[in-house]
């Protein structure tokens, strides 16, 4: 008998679900059914992904607290998976404590760690909506290529940008041009990384093709540290003194299950 974890992928709790998702989801419950039906032991877990800019958006549109919009679209997901006869051994939610307090213990690991650093950058503002956005929610022109574009990311491209890179940015909620401040964030030094990301990719050759060759182009090009924290309402507290008032970047906050863990043993933790 083996063990055997299937993640399912979370759905994201701002709106309901479609049959694409449904498409997307169901081999996962194939395969738990499979390897019950063989004998071994199956844990088949997934949950609704509540935080996030989307999910904040939504509950401002609908004059409701983010909780309350995430609350209800994963109650209707579960009810869906129900009908469905979905098999999950576990369905719960990123706003459950369980998970919240996963997240914080694993920060608080990782800001111990020699990869994590204080930075004071220019953070994307929207002074219409008065918040902070988060780079997806800056839209603008590709320095490098000159389609349109998010600021995490250019999807013609590939390029992966930075909010102050783009050409002519406006805040993709209101559509004004936007301004920058400075903030201090914690930063976790990918760039460090290279070797043991290089290591990684070559020790895996049965990876997809595509996928080995994006992430050599991604070392090859030099890689950037990333943002761990934002200035948010709606997300998981930061366990750091001096950052009460910002939230852990919904990014870091999905990867931390995966983050390989330097300060501790060198392997990647599940
Ligand atoms: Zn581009
Ligand atoms: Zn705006």
């Amino acid at each position: 008998m083996r063990n055997i974890l299937v993640g399912g992928a979370w759905p994201y709790a701002n709106g309901s679900l479609h049959l694409g998702h449904i498409a997307g989801l169901l081999p996962g419950d194939v395969i738990a059914r499979y390897h019950r039906a063989i004998g071994d032991k199956v844990y088949y877990v997934s949950g609704s992904d509540c935080h996030g800019t989307p999910v904040a958006i939504r509950a401002k549109n609908e004059n409701k607290s983010p909780q309350e919009v995430s609350d209800y679209y994963h109650e209707e997901f579960r009810d869906c998976f129900e009908r469905l006869g979905f098999s999950y051994d576990v369905y719960t939610k990123t706003s459950s404590e369980e998970h919240k307090n996963f997240v914080r213990q694993f920060h608080e690991k990782l800001y111990k760690s020699n990869y994590v650093y204080e930075k004071e950058a220019p953070q994307a503002y929207c002074d219409c909506c008065n918040n902070f956005l988060a780079d997806r929610f800056v839209t603008g022109k590709c320095p490098k290529c000159g389609n349109d574009t998010r600021g995490d990311q250019c999807d013609f491209c590939g390029t992966v940008l930075e909010p102050e890179g783009l050409v002519d940015p406006v805040c993709a909620i209101c559509g004004n041009r936007i301004s920058f401040k400075n903030a201090t964030h914690l930063y976790i030094a990918i760039s460090k990384m290279a070797d043991q990301l290089k290591a990684l990719v070559n020790n895996n050759p049965n990876w997809r093709k595509n996928a080995i060759s994006f992430t050599n182009r991604y070392i090859n090009e030099g890689l950037k540290d990333r943002a761990l924290t934002r200035d948010l309402d709606w997300g998981i507290d930061v366990p750091k003194e001096g950052f009460e008032d910002k939230k852990i970047y919904i990014w870091a906050e999905k990867y931390s299950g995966i983050f390989i863990c330097q300060s501790n043993c060198g392997r990647t933790k599940w």
